[in-house]
């Protein structure tokens, strides 16, 4: 069993590491349950976290939160630089956001799966825009939690 865990409000999740060790230390304590990991994971500001971003008035607070947490070291770990997303229709994205966001694979890549090149798609420049500082603070996040210490 493995445990996802992102923060209700505006603010980076806790140290995975840390986090983790907690939670295994109460859950074990207090109900006799244990479990494999426990991943930490950013809100993305887009969608409906965006809405509450904005309907609050932290959407700018929270970015630039974001944005001045920048590690490089995460950034070297984002999911987009090993795995694509292929949509239903064969329609290839750098990750699921991008998906969500109908951001497809740009640059000159390949954007359908009909054409899939793994040696032009390892080499593509991938597709930013302000969402990606969500995985790139403070430890980083992705699929599977954290990318960097
Ligand atoms: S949101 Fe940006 S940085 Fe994160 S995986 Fe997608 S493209 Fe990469």
């Amino acid at each position: 069993m493995n445990l996802l865990c992102n923060p209700v409000g505006a603010f980076l999740p806790p140290k995975q590491e840390a986090f983790e060790a907690q939670f295994r230390k109460e859950l074990q304590s207090r109900h006799g349950v244990e479990f494999n990991r426990l991943y930490t994971i950013t809100n993305m500001p887009i969608s409906r976290y965006l809405e509450f971003l904005l309907e609050s008035g932290n959407y700018e607070q929270y970015m630039e939160r974001l944005a001045n947490a920048f590690n490089p070291a995460a950034a070297a770990g984002v999911m987009c630089r090993y795995t694509i997303s292929v949509s239903w229709d064969g329609a290839l994205y750098d990750c699921d956001f991008n998906q969500m966001l109908d951001l497809p694979v740009d640059h000159g890549a390949p954007a359908h799966i009909r054409d899939f090149d793994p040696v032009q798609l390892n080499h593509r420049q991938i597709t930013t825009r302000n969402h990606c500082y969500g995985c790139t603070a403070g430890s980083g996040s992705s699929c599977g939690g954290s990318v960097a210490s």
